[in-house]
């Protein structure tokens, strides 16, 4: 059994649906994740937003320009309009409950889960019947029934051993050997829907390959491989043909958008490889993750972006050490932000978090906890990994430089947006 992904990019349009059946085609034993098409989930979240605004006709309208989307590109795959009951019945039951007016705000992120699983299970609706259509028998699995996560909303991480056997039963009652189930999402103890994170999808893949001990997992991506920087910020990049599981959990920590930063683990806990390969071109080999590989011998640049610096100091001139330490960082836990550096002087605690609805909060609830903070939006995380003195030159000691972190080989710089 293998796991391939397909990520949103890939099922944009028709064409990139042929091609997701093209690629396909010598596989025999199948479990493929989808995302949702294009660009559907920032759409389904300006449909929580409006929900979330009581805005009916904006939640309305933006459904019905999603709806024509997808009308659109089953039309061109069947070459005439058609009609899929079962993505009807999906969109039916998405106008019916963004159109409710039971939205209480102390059930936002539940709301959000509901709303923006809708993505997966059309986009994977449409492609199971068009394979079918196109001849490939296959069944489509329902993975708010195959995943059970924690009971947490909008981040949810799987628990694999409760899903173990859900998925397996799954599987075993497929009537072909290809199966098809939706990225990014799963269902709580408590049945409700529950989301990943965004770009959750490859881990989705990779919580399928753990438990059904696939031989490899292949993400299918509209890049040729993973690069050691973002050709678009650094014009130098090149591609990198083998990495390992470690460099790789902390490229995708540092926000290298090779894969979700939970993809890893799964796999490496099953010695499983993962191929990072491109979409367009079936021929080229991409890049292979995996356990045993060699250190990589070209600097690795990592951009992070929509950061938010937080300094944080006590009132009285106390010292921030472990006791506050404990304090801030149960908080920060508490409206989950993402913190991805740390500073710390006798007074001043430093921490580079992910800009989110909840920094406010948070600052609110540090202040009310006694400390001053300090808040500086518009900040940029850059990593660099084996650097050189000429990147040093360039990076390291540019006037936007907030703070500075190094070893030998890596260094972090929090820096301002250009
Ligand atoms: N559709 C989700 C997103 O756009 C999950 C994914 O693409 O992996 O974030
Ligand atoms: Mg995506």
């Amino acid at each position: 059994m293998k796991v391939y992904k397909f990520g949103g990019a890939s099922v944009r349009n028709a064409d990139g649906v042929r091609n997701l059946r093209r690629i396909i085609d010598d596989e025999r034993q199948l479990f493929i994740i989808v995302s949702a098409m294009g660009k559907t989930t920032n759409a389904l979240e300006r449909v929580f937003g409006a929900v979330q605004r009581r805005d009916a006709a904006a939640a309305e309208a933006e459904i019905a320009s999603i709806r024509a989307a997808h009308e659109a590109i089953v039309e061109e795959l069947w070459h005439a309009p058609h009609r899929i009951e079962r993505v009807e019945a999906l969109f039916a039951d998405l106008e019916a409950f963004a159109g409710s007016d039971g939205y209480r705000p102390a059930e936002a992120e539940a709301w959000y889960d509901r709303i923006v699983a809708y993505g997966e299970l059309i986009s994977t609706t449409i492609i199971s019947e068009y394979l079918r259509y196109a001849g490939v028998d296959n069944t489509w699995i329902d993975m708010r029934r195959a995943l059970r996560t924690e009971q947490r909303h909008k981040d949810a991480e799987v628990d694999l051993e409760a899903s173990a056997p859900l998925l397996k039963e799954a599987v075993a009652a497929a009537r072909s050997s290809i199966c098809v189930g939706q990225g990014f999402i799963g269902g709580a103890p408590d049945g409700t829907t529950t989301t990943l994170g965004r770009e959750g999808s490859d881990y989705s893949a990779a919580v399928v390959a753990n438990i059904l001990d696939a031989e490899s997992m292949a993400v299918w991506k509209d890049v040729d491989g993973v690069l050691n920087a973002d050709p678009k910020i650094f014009p130098d990049a090149v591609q990198i043909a083998e990495l390992n599981y470690l460099d790789t959990i902390e490229l995708a920590y540092s926000g290298a958008q090779i894969i979700h930063p939970r993809t890893i683990k799964p796999l490496q806990n099953k010695n499983i490889p993962l191929y990072v390969r491109p979409f367009g071109d079936k021929r080229k080999p991409g890049t292979v993750i995996r356990g045993m590989s060699a250190k990589v011998d070209v600097p690795i640049l990592i951009l992070k972006k929509e950061q938010v610096l937080l300094t944080i100091r006590s009132r009285d001139f106390s010292f921030v050490l472990e006791e506050k330490f404990a304090q801030i960082f149960s908080l920060l836990e508490r409206f989950r932000l993402k913190v991805n550096l740390v500073h710390n002087s006798a007074v001043n605690l430093s921490l580079c978090v992910d800009a989110s609805w909840h920094v406010g909060e948070a600052v609110d609830a540090l202040r009310k906890g006694g400390f001053d903070v300090m808040r500086t939006e518009a900040m940029e995380l850059l990593t660099i990994r084996g650097y050189t003195d000429e990147l040093w030159e360039r990076y390291a000691c540019s006037p936007q430089v907030f703070i500075r972190q190094s070893t030998q080989s890596t260094v972090r710089i929090v820096r301002k947006r250009a």
